[in-house]
């Protein structure tokens, strides 16, 4: 676990040896910093923090094993850039049906993740399920702990959803993502999700955040609905702080003066966000627009302003749905959305 803000990364050459490495670091700690040893990809990484010493203003470039320094500028070490140049890949691997092809987040691929806004009983959510697989998804979401505006709305079924996402995942080999609120209900959901989300609402809950650290579970965490992008990234920080690498960022609409709209998908968001940062990054155009009339477009708009999937909320009865269904779509809408993001996506590979 790392416990401090660095100022600078040391990249040790890939042929450095240990005495590199320790000489550089004691030399490190005898001017006054401090300086731990990581490593990633392989490769050994120094990581120098000022600890109260003096102003760090040093090169160490020229030392023998030493292959590039890199000052961090982002308050947000571990999510920045350049702790990591390359993007993190995030894969879902269904250990107990290893013929379920994994999915990737951050690659050449756009993941689809498609479902409920909430899991509302068995029969209704296994026909979604069922239709969204037809389409080619392999990702389902349905909310079984829903974060309700109103305390007088559907909560949604808690641990008894839960099964209902379980026999999902057996039945259709399908990958599940579900949204927890707080700590008590990572252990039953961890059991059967692939992916924990985070809701808006909860970016900044911070002891949660934490407590997610302390899993390899990947992680869904969407921007607070008024949180700044580095804002965001500081959340983000939080959980790979913690011990937990597996991080996908999900921009889902922010508040701003427009009402015609639910919220105003940050489309800046998407290539800002790549140039800062290693994560993968998803839309939800679902939640961002509050119509579905409008998530085809913003998502062919989110995939090709670098979007590494979209989270599309689908409903077979969307007018009887018990929460969001003005901004589902029907399961028949996905294959053509799907095409289209695809063919975007591969003329952004191609180049
Ligand atoms: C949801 O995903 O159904 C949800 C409540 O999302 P958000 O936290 O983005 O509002
Ligand atoms: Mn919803």
């Amino acid at each position: 676990m790392v416990d401090r803000l660095f100022v600078m990364i040391i990249l040790m050459a890939p042929w450095a040896t240990e005495k590199h490495v320790s000489d550089l670091r004691k030399h490190i700690i005898n001017s006054g910093m401090s300086a731990s040893v990581l490593e990633n990809a392989g490769r050994k990484l120094i990581a120098v923090s000022l600890c109260g010493g003096p102003l760090f203003e040093k090169s160490f470039e020229t030392w023998p094993g030493v292959e590039q320094t890199f000052p961090i500028i982002q308050p947000f070490m571990l999510a920045s850039r350049e702790f990591n140049p390359e993007n993190t890949l995030i894969q879902l691997k269904m250990k107990k049906s290893p013929g379920v092809k994994p999915a990737i987040f951050g690659g050449n691929d756009v993941q689809i993740i498609a479902g409920p806004c909430a899991v509302e009983d068995e029969k209704s959510c296994m026909e979604i399920a069922e239709k969204v697989k037809e389409a080619g998804c392999n990702i389902f979401r349905g909310g079984v702990f829903k974060a309700r505006t109103s305390p007088y709305a559907f909560q949604g079924l808690g641990k008894k959803g839960l099964k209902i996402l379980e026999k999902i995942k057996k039945q259709f080999g399908m990958f599940i993502v579900t949204e927890v609120l707080d700590s008590s209900e990572i252990p039953p959901t961890i059991e059967v999700a692939d992916v924990l989300q985070i809701g808006t609402r909860n970016m900044t809950n911070f002891r949660l955040l934490e407590s997610l650290g302390k899993f390899d579970k990947p992680i869904l965490l969407k921007r607070g609905m008024s949180s700044t992008i580095r804002e965001f990234l500081m959340a983000a920080e939080y959980i790979l702080k913690n011990g937990n690498p597996n991080v996908i960022l999900c921009e889902r609409g922010i508040r701003t003066f427009e009402t015609h709209t639910r919220f105003t998908m940050d489309i800046n968001a998407f290539p800002a966000i790549k140039q800062i940062s290693h994560l993968p990054i998803i839309a939800d155009p679902s939640h961002a627009t509050g119509s579905w009339r409008l998530v085809e477009s913003v998502s062919l708009a989110a995939v090709a302003a670098g979007a590494d999937g979209l989270l599309i909320e689908v409903h077979t009865d969307p007018k009887n749905a018990l929460s969001d269904g003005v901004q589902s779509i029907l399961p028949e809408r996905l294959p053509a959305l799907i095409k289209k993001v695809r063919a975007i996506k591969n003329i952004l590979i191609e180049e």
